[in-house]
């Protein structure tokens, strides 16, 4: 049975104290659903977070990470330090990361590869830009996406894999995919796992969308059948409305 989530990605945003502060109002929200809850502050926070949110319901993930166990990547964090203080899921593949950071599938399946070694959870986000959309062409780039990046993996794998479709044209820009393209991509998302690891594996994988969801939108968009919760950005930096969308569901 797949799962219901909720993750707060928050990007770039929040230093300690902005952290500790958020973190307080959200441990005074009440869930009513019953979706899995994640938060994702920047890496010199997890520890806090973590911290902070051991008595709770909430998960604190990271928003990246290098492939190498160790070794000479200045600036870079491994999967093994995140385990150390306790993340257990991981972002990858993050429009922002593809775009700024020029992360390819090739580099994301290796990270993908170190991230399930160490028995971590992937939070694997993908998506088409405005132009792909725009020349009909948004399905074969998001299969492409997929299948560069997951398709060497065993069925077995996606036991730790979420999927997050994250139509760049939606990220950030207060347009929202309307539910009914979302339930499309994601019903195509789930017909292509279908055919390449059969109807047990699509059936199991929580595929969630990102990219202006809101309070206000939320609910029409997780009441569509393939979509199973939401990452948020800019609306997971307020504990009401981020607790407005969890409780969605
Ligand atoms: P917004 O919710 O701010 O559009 O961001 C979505 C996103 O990129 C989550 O990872």
């Amino acid at each position: 049975m797949r799962k219901n989530i909720v993750a707060g990605n928050w990007k770039m945003n929040n230093d300690l104290s902005q952290t500790e502060t958020l973190i307080t109002n959200l441990k005074k929200q009440t869930q009513t659903s019953t979706a899995e809850v994640m938060i994702a502050p920047t890496f010199t926070n997890l520890w806090p977070a973590f911290d902070a949110l051991r008595q709770s319901n909430i998960e604190v993930i990271a928003q990246n990470m290098h492939f190498a166990e160790n070794g000479a990547y200045t600036g870079e964090i491994s999967a093994a330090m995140l385990k150390s203080i306790g993340v257990e899921t991981v972002i990858l593949g993050h429009s922002e990361r593809r775009a700024y950071f020029n992360e390819t599938d090739e580099l994301l399946a290796k990270k993908v590869d170190a991230a399930l070694a160490n028995n971590m959870r992937v939070i694997f986000c993908f998506g088409e830009e405005l132009a792909d959309r725009k020349a009909n062409n948004h399905e074969n780039v998001v299969a492409s996406q997929i299948k560069n990046a997951l398709f060497h993996l065993d069925a077995a794998a996606f036991k730790n894999i979420v999927l997050a479709y994250e139509p760049v044209w939606a990220i950030g820009t207060g347009e929202t995919a309307s539910p009914e393209q979302a339930q499309d991509m994601h019903a195509f998302i789930r017909e292509t796992l279908n055919n390449k690891y059969g109807a047990e594996t699509a059936n199991n994988v929580s595929i969630l969308y990102g990219g202006s969801v809101k309070p206000a939108n939320a609910k029409e968009i997780f009441s569509k059948p393939d979509v199973d919760g939401g990452l948020i950005g800019g609306a997971a930096l307020k504990a009401e409305d981020f607790y407005a969308i969890v409780n969605a569901f």
